[in-house]
């Protein structure tokens, strides 16, 4: 059996019954990323040691008949932006180039109880502040599907690995569309889920109102596996929802029967690449002859969505990057070499009469915080935090902070009244399939406008899934957006299930994992 083209639900299988030992699996998908990372650079780092430690571990507590986790030898990358005790966390950002924190975040926690092997940290945009994992500090990821293109961001190193076959799963966050889109971009399955269905302790913080962890996969069974591992409350985690976890792989077969499926017609309207717009109402098509029906809503504010994620995830982000000063952690400028510059700064005005001038100089700590963040932020986080800053600043926090928060309450009022009228909302997850690498660097609002589909889960709190539902005439993966009311994840499951049991798009991979 091709090991690496396995599910996670078979994988899990194996080793139970005894076929594969976690040592040896976790060996072949090392093996994979020795041989195929190189080119794809999903990692930004591969804890090998540390992985073959914990499958040694779990294949002693089965051999001796102990108890193993749900998860127990399957191997899962994850992005790094999530703390994991001891090991390089680093955002994508020099600003954490060094970083290992003292702790692990929840989700790890979970993954480590539930007996995932963890391969390695996942390439990302800097922060999470991008849509194709170009503003990495590592430099970009390259998609699976055709090395030219992107594979879509933040989370592009997370769905590339699973693209090419070199993690069975793996953890995202998303914050306006950074496991969504990714996902979309490399044929493999995303899910955001619901604001607080999973614990963000430990989740490096872009824009708090905004961002949750989920599952990518191959498959929906997949990600089902995954979401009961990481979801559920988490006391360190006061925006985490206090529900219990559904068992999701549990109701992924109930019967679509009667599903109410929402059309948002202007989805479809200018800007939407064509073989996109084809390959979702196909989507739709199968899921009537499934049994759902379709209907037309409305989200007539989802117009605004852009504008609005865009002005508040910018002020979250520049308050929590504010962190960031080269006092506490992370990055700090040479300070030797500062002193001396300054010294030399202070020398000139002096010479040249100026000695007012250089009595108002900054002092070595204003200078330390700015040369810290200048040299340890890339462009985009720059921008980001200018934006933020600017938006809150005394004057324009009611024009920009306050009027963007209204029009949030509005985005989710409309999803409220539509899914009165049905139960998921189906529609594209991006408006392109995957763009060239360096295409849109350039271009920041080009950039922003690829998030057209994906922002309005978040600023709504909504549950939205990613699901490869055809590949256009050059190859490359299209995707559809599954959105349901808060905390009906199992409604997104299930129905992305179904559609996998009808069709095979979910089984086809990059030519660069068929040569290998
Ligand atoms: N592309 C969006 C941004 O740049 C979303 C990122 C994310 O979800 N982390 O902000």
């Amino acid at each position: 059996m091709n090991l690496l083209a396995a599910s996670a639900t078979d994988l899990v299988r194996l080793l139970e019954s005894g076929d594969v030992s976690s040592v040896d699996l976790t060996r072949v998908f090392l093996e994979r990323i020795k041989s195929c990372d190189t080119a794809v650079h999903a990692f930004a780092s591969v804890t090998q040691e540390a992985a073959l430690a914990q499958a040694r571990e779990l294949d002693e507590l089965r051999a001796g008949g102990k108890p193993v986790g749900k998860l127990a030898g399957v191997p899962v990358a994850v992005k790094d932006v999530l703390c994991t005790k001891g090991q390089l966390t680093t955002c994508g950002s020099r600003m954490l180039a060094s970083y290992a924190p003292p702790y692990d975040a929840t989700v790890i926690t979970r993954l480590r109880a539930a007996g995932a092997v963890l391969l390695g940290k996942t390439n990302m945009d800097e922060f999470a502040m991008g849509s194709s994992t170009e503003t990495s500090f590592h430099g970009p990821t390259e998609n699976p599907w055709d090395r030219q293109r992107t594979p879509g961001g933040s989370s592009g190193g997370a769905a590339a690995a699973v693209a090419a076959s070199m993690a069975s799963l793996s953890v995202g966050s998303d914050t306006g569309g950074s496991i969504r889109q990714p996902a979309a971009f490399c044929g493999v399955v995303g899910l955001k889920p619901t604001y607080g269905r999973v614990s963000r302790y430990g989740l490096v913080a872009f824009a708090s109102s905004l961002d949750q962890v989920g599952p990518l996969a191959s498959t929906a069974e997949d990600v089902a596996l995954l979401l009961e591992v990481i979801a559920g409350h988490d006391e360190r985690d006061s925006t985490s929802a206090d529900l219990p976890v559904p068992s999701y792989g549990e109701l992924l077969s109930e019967p679509l029967q009667g599903l109410r499926i929402g059309i948002v017609e202007s989805h479809f309207a200018e800007g939407l690449d064509g073989e996109i717009e084809e390959s979702v109402r196909r989507a739709v098509a199968i899921y009537e002859q499934l049994g759902a029906t379709v209907h037309p809503v409305e989200l007539p504010h989802s117009r605004y969505a852009i504008a609005t994620y865009y002005i508040i995830a910018s002020c979250e982000a520049s308050g929590n990057l504010a962190r960031y000063d080269g006092a506490h952690y992370g990055h700090r400028t040479d300070e030797g070499r500062m002193l001396e510059e300054l010294a030399e700064e202070r020398r000139l005005l002096v010479e040249s009469g100026d000695a007012d001038g250089a009595e108002q100089l900054d002092g070595p700590l204003v200078r330390m915080y700015r040369r810290t963040r200048a040299e340890g932020f890339g462009d985009e986080v720059k921008r980001r935090i200018m934006l933020g800053t600017y938006a809150l600043s005394a004057g324009y926090y009611d024009a920009y902070y306050l009027k963007a928060l209204k029009v949030r309450r509005r985005i989710r009022d409309d999803f409220d009244a539509a899914f009165q009228q049905v139960d998921v909302i189906a529609g594209p997850v991006t408006p392109t399939p995957a763009f060239p690498l360096g295409e849109r660097t350039d271009d920041p609002l080009s950039m922003y406008l690829g998030d057209l589909y994906t922002v309005s889960a978040n600023l709504a709190g909504i549950p939205a899934l990613s699901l490869p539902c055809g590949l256009t005439a050059s190859g490359l993966p299209i995707a559809l957006q599954l959105q349901a009311p808060p905390f009906e994840e199992a409604r997104l499951l299930r129905a992305a299930h179904q559609f996998q049991g009808e069709t095979d798009w979910h089984t086809r991979r990059p030519s660069l994992v068929e040569e290998s």
